[in-house]
């Protein structure tokens, strides 16, 4: 079935529209360039873990998205390891194996047309806000557009019916969910919105576990600067 997608796919292209494939080629090679890029980035930094993620983008023009693949490591990643899938879950290429959170990014793209790029990992520190059910209240810049994060509990198996519950959870425009037991998920109008908001709710979280460590309450941030902080953030 694959390979006569392809085959059909490149017979239109050569015969009636060779500059729109190579368009297209070059659009998913720029693409998976930014999205290993931004992997590479979130594994240096710290949140993807020992245990990775996903990250994805929409592929302007067509139905489909580009994910990541389930990879033990981050830098046995390649660009042809990517994975094409349709907005209905089905794969156009197919190299790497697809991971669990394929289906919540999908879900997550089809609730929100405002979202062109998703971040899935399992950041250590982010997590624990999740497992603890410890609030996230705003003591730092960074804490300020996640206040009022929706947080999504574990089900008995991570099938459709939840990732259509992650999804639900941010139909409101939250930049983010905690995943009680499976990490976080961060969303952006861009690839590099969906990677820093990740990187500022480890951030933040780093910093709140740290207070908890130390039994103390951390000071929030006046009302006032909060309000002018979500209206510039968010
Ligand atoms: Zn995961």
């Amino acid at each position: 079935m694959q390979g006569g997608t392809m085959t059909v796919e490149k017979a239109a292209a050569q015969v009636a529209q060779p500059h729109a494939f190579e368009a297209k080629g070059e659009t998913r090679q720029r693409l998976a360039q930014q999205i290993i890029s931004a992997f590479d980035n979130l594994a240096r930094s710290g949140p993807l873990g020992a245990s990775v993620g996903s990250v994805s983008m929409r592929m302007s023009g067509t139905d489909s998205i580009l994910v990541t693949p389930l990879v033990p490591f981050v830098e046995e990643l390649t660009e042809k390891d990517l994975l094409e899938v349709t907005m209905s879950g089905r794969i156009m290429r197919k190299r790497g194996r697809p991971s669990f959170s394929v289906q919540m990014h999908l879900e997550i793209y089809k609730q929100r047309p405002d979202v062109e790029a998703i971040v899935h990992s399992h950041a250590p520190a982010a997590t624990v806000l999740g497992i603890c059910e410890l609030p996230i209240p705003p003591v730092t810049f960074d804490s300020v557009p996640f206040t009022d994060l929706p947080r999504v509990p574990a089900l008995a198996s991570y099938d459709g019916q939840w990732a259509k519950e992650v999804s639900a959870r941010l139909a409101d425009g939250a930049p983010a969910a905690l995943l009680v037991n499976h990490g976080i998920v961060t969303v952006g109008a861009d690839l590099q919105q969906a990677v820093r908001r990740t990187l500022a709710l480890e951030e933040t979280a780093r910093v709140l576990v740290l207070c908890h460590l130390l039994q103390q309450v951390p000071v929030a941030l006046p009302t006032e600067a909060v309000d002018i902080l979500k209206q510039a953030l968010l």
